[in-house]
């Protein structure tokens, strides 16, 4: 039972037009991945709801196109204010439809909110050029304008941030945007549009359509002629799906999809802080995010005192319901998401692996799988070839900084990567050998509005976050003046 200071942020219909309307297809439940409880039964939307809400888009971006970008800040600004004093209830509701510890949760509320104060400010300071002129009698210039109605598609382990990371930017550079959730993580989605609705932002500019009905609704927001722009954020088979259909509209499109990061521990590492960074980047979110540690590579010299404390910092890990106190780990988003964790715990055992810790489903039943650990790991197994997206830490040995760049670089997936040592000429040569958009030296922590967050390679298209984010919904106009008189 969600108990909310303001319960009517619980909002279970489809929001198209500043109104909230049932689904075409019906309803369907939400529920709780730690107990399986009903958390609240929404809307189950369809094609023709996403056509709905795209012409409400398309009618909205005439009138919101032409708001002077400081006004739509100050709109902007006041949806972040909103977002933030409403931090609390939209954790809780973010934990009862997604697991992840509370504390978690109104974090990524926070700091999701943090992407739409940014580009509120940044909204004014896109900016044309003038360029030097061929001939006296013509002026040159570059205008940009933005791109039009964006459809958006997000997913499940990020229901709040992953939507702020991409409407900030789109509603600041005076588009407008249709949503789809993921199905188990739609009450976020419209916690957030009631509350841009409270903060004035007009009927039309924010839309979301919610339900199972993902392919359907996809192929609008894909391929509906109002569509200027397509955002994605997910899994890299469905990324690749959605781009092929992107391109008979030759749609704009940026995509960020899977990672398989690896997290490299040299000899000359501060040993703690590199446990400490690892716990972080591994077991955040019961380890389902894009720039989770997926490989573990570590310096022959410091295994034995690495492996010793990354034991015992697991062993502190509190597994539980995320609304509980003191939980650290939740549970997985769902039953499938488990038995992926006993496929690769089967492969990489049969291989060889050793299982120091966990290995198995966790007695909380459910959604729930143990804190695990596992040494021995090859390249060649499952577990180093795909994203993991669960709670089993993967170890591997290397010997030396030019064999582990060459296996780390050995992926198609190339968003984030880490890596300890302190020694500063290493700092700087691994951080440009590895081939991915994000490198992080001696810190688990990097994500931040202020910078363009985005990979290489299968991992995607374009980036999110600093003044590249924006970029992506801006088209750009040449304007070549003639008839001027010098
Ligand atoms: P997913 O299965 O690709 O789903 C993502 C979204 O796509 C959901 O809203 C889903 O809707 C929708 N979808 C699925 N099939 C579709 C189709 N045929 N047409 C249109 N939409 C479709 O991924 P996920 O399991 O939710 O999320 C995990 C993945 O996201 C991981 O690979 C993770 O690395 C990646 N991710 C990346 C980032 C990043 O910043 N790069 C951040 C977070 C997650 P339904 O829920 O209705 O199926």
């Amino acid at each position: 039972m969600l108990n909310l200071k303001d319960p009517s942020l619980l909002k279970t219909q489809n929001f198209i037009d500043g109104k909230w309307t049932d689904g075409a297809a019906g309803s369907i439940d939400v529920t709780n991945p730690a107990n399986g409880e009903i958390v609240t039964t929404t809307a189950n939307g369809d094609a023709t709801d996403a056509k709905r809400a795209v012409e409400a888009a398309a009618k909205a971006f005439k009138q919101w196109s032409k708001v002077p970008a400081k006004e739509r800040a100050i709109l902007l600004r006041e949806w972040f204010n909103l977002l933030m004093a409403n931090s609390d209830d939209l954790g809780a509701i973010l934990t009862a439809e997604q697991g992840k510890p509370l504390i978690e949760s109104i974090g990524e509320v926070r700091s999701g909110a943090g992407f739409i104060e940014y580009y509120a400010e940044e909204s004014k300071r896109v900016l044309g050029a003038t360029i030097p002129t061929i001939s006296n009698d013509r002026r040159l210039q570059t205008y940009k304008q933005p791109v039009g109605v964006v459809g958006c598609i997000t997913p499940w382990n990020f229901p709040n941030a992953m939507i702020a990371r991409k409407a900030a930017p789109a509603l600041a550079s005076g588009c407008t945007i249709v949503i789809k959730p993921a199905t188990e993580t739609p009450l976020s989605a419209l916690a957030m549009c009631e509350l841009a609705n409270r903060a004035g932002i007009p009927n039309g500019v924010i839309n979301v359509v919610v339900g199972d009905n993902s392919r359907n609704i996809g192929l609008v927001l894909t391929q509906h002629p109002k569509i200027g722009k397509f955002t994605f954020t997910g899994s890299t088979p469905i990324g690749k799906t959605l781009m092929k259909q992107c391109a008979d509209g030759v749609k704009k499109v940026s995509l960020e999809l899977g990672g398989n990061s690896p997290f490299i521990v040299f000899d000359d590492a501060d040993i703690d802080l590199a446990v400490a960074d690892c716990m972080a980047t591994k077991y955040r979110n019961c380890g389902q995010t894009c720039v989770c540690t997926n490989r573990i590579y570590v310096q022959s010299g410091v295994i034995n005192e690495f492996m010793n404390k990354f034991e015992a910092a697991i062993t502190e890990l509190k597994v539980g319901n995320g609304s509980s106190d003191g939980v650290t780990i939740g549970p997985l988003i769902n039953k499938a998401a488990v038995n992926e964790m006993n496929d690769f715990m089967e492969d990489a055992t049969s291989k060889g692996a050793n299982v120091i810790l966990g290995g198995k489903k966790h007695k909380l039943g459910q959604c729930f799988y143990e804190p695990t650990l596992i040494t021995g790991v090859t390249d060649e197994m499952r577990i180093s070839q795909e994203e993991i997206f669960g709670p089993i830490a993967a170890v591997q040995i290397f010997e030396s900084e030019d064999e582990v760049i060459e296996r780390a670089n050995d992926t198609n997936y190339g968003l984030a990567a880490y890596f300890a040592t302190r020694d500063i000429g290493r700092v700087m040569r691994v951080a440009e050998r590895l081939e991915y958009g994000i490198v992080s030296s001696n810190s688990g922590v990097f994500a931040t509005e202020v910078a363009p967050f985005g990979g290489w390679k299968e991992y995607g298209l374009g980036s999110e976050g600093g003044k590249e984010g924006i970029a992506e919904f801006f088209e750009t106009k040449f304007h070549s003046m003639g008839g001027i008189e010098s």
